[in-house]
């Protein structure tokens, strides 16, 4: 069977860094927030090239933090893709403000620029781009979109550790970048955890204060926050795995340059495009075809596992039939939704596989 995922590949190669640094930070008992949390965040701002950076318990809670702590409040309208993790609209709706969608570039899958103007309205506050996959979207286009219409932004990186566009890392072009360790990310913790990056240091004690109950001094409470704290023991985790995350995403790259060379000729398959100022990372790696459940189908057959990001676009969600988004309101997402399929993509799958994976896909597909 080649595995999706292989989380376990991953730790069998660290193990004994990870059990040590467990210890270490349990010996310690700083469990929450403290030295751990803060070597974490100055490495990784240093990673990923931001001025500072506030760690947190979720890409969901930095998200909303994220916005929250840059004004984005009720009422205010938050224009973001469709075609992405239910977590990037929640979280907009958790800072009390509303979701607008844009649509998506068919070729890249990333919010479409020349879309997001029409959706502009007075009551527009913020941008809020997704770099789905780990494929950066177009940053010239939103930043320009962004001061030009007095727009705040804030990057969902949670898919994109390490992705640059114009050599810049993704996180450093709007106020914010909002990322998350959920563990099958490209930089996993052991349990939930997030962080937010920023070029402004004032943004980030304001986004510390807020998830730290909203605390100025122990038990002096400047506004009403929340307890979206990251842990001790995550902080020790990412710490270890940081140290071999250029190893890991390079290794991503290889695989996806493989993928394509392979899969690049058979028409029946597409795959998205990356800009060419962009460095992708390959959180996952999605070819679009037809019949897609079939063909997830007859790959399971083949003992091949795949899995489909993202079935339902946000607009059609239950979850947000309030905003009153109907079938055809975003064809390029709704379109993208039915094809999309997801192949194993990790840095411990190997080139035999992904020509396993190729070969399979390229008899089932013509
Ligand atoms: C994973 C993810 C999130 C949410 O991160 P959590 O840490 O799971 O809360 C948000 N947006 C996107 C695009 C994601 O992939």
């Amino acid at each position: 069977m080649i595995q999706f995922h292989d989380l376990e590949k991953q730790y069998a190669h660290i193990k004994k860094e990870i059990l040590d640094k467990i210890e270490e930070v349990i010996a310690s008992r700083v469990f929450i927030q403290g030295k751990y949390a803060a070597l974490f965040e100055e490495t990784f701002s240093r990673m990923q090239g931001a001025a500072a950076c506030a760690g947190c318990s979720s890409g969901t809670a930095a998200i909303s933090l994220a916005l929250e702590a840059l004004g984005v409040g009720d009422g205010d309208e938050v224009i973001t893709t469709p075609f992405t993790f239910i977590a990037t609209a929640e979280a907009v709706r958790h800072a009390q403000a509303i979701p607008v969608f844009a649509d998506i570039d068919p070729e890249t899958l990333n919010i479409d620029p020349a879309r997001v103007e029409p959706s502009i309205s007075t009551s527009s506050r913020a941008l809020l781009p997704v770099h789905l996959y780990g494929n950066p979207a177009d940053m010239d286009a939103l930043s320009a979109l962004a001061s030009r219409f007095g727009l705040v932004m804030v990057e969902d990186c949670c898919q994109a550790h390490l992705a640059t566009f114009n050599s810049r890392p993704v996180g450093t072009f709007g106020n914010a970048g909002a990322f998350s360790f959920y563990p099958g990310k490209n930089l996993g913790a052991f349990g939930d955890a997030g962080a937010v990056v920023s070029e402004s240091p004032e943004l980030i004690n304001k986004i510390k204060m807020l998830l730290d109950h909203g605390r100025t001094e122990k038990y002096l409470h400047e506004t009403v926050g929340y307890n979206h704290r990251m842990d001790g023991i995550q902080a020790g985790v990412l710490l270890v795995k940081m140290k071999y995350l250029e190893e890991w995403t390079k290794k991503r790259e290889k695989l996806a340059g493989l993928y394509k060379e392979l899969l690049g000729k058979n028409p029946a398959v597409r795959i998205p495009r990356v800009h060419e100022k962009a460095r992708a990372v390959y959180h996952l790696f999605v070819v679009l075809v037809e019949n897609r459940d079939q063909v997830a189908e007859r790959l399971r057959e083949k003992g091949i596992a795949t899995s489909v990001h993202y079935p339902v676009p946000l607009h059609l969600q239950p979850a947000f039939s309030f905003l009153g988004y109907k079938k055809g309101d975003f064809p390029c997402s709704e379109q993208a939704a039915e094809r999309v399929l997801s192949l194993p993509m990790y840095p411990e799958l190997t080139e035999e596989e992904v020509r396993t994976v190729c070969a399979e896909l390229n008899r089932i597909i013509k």
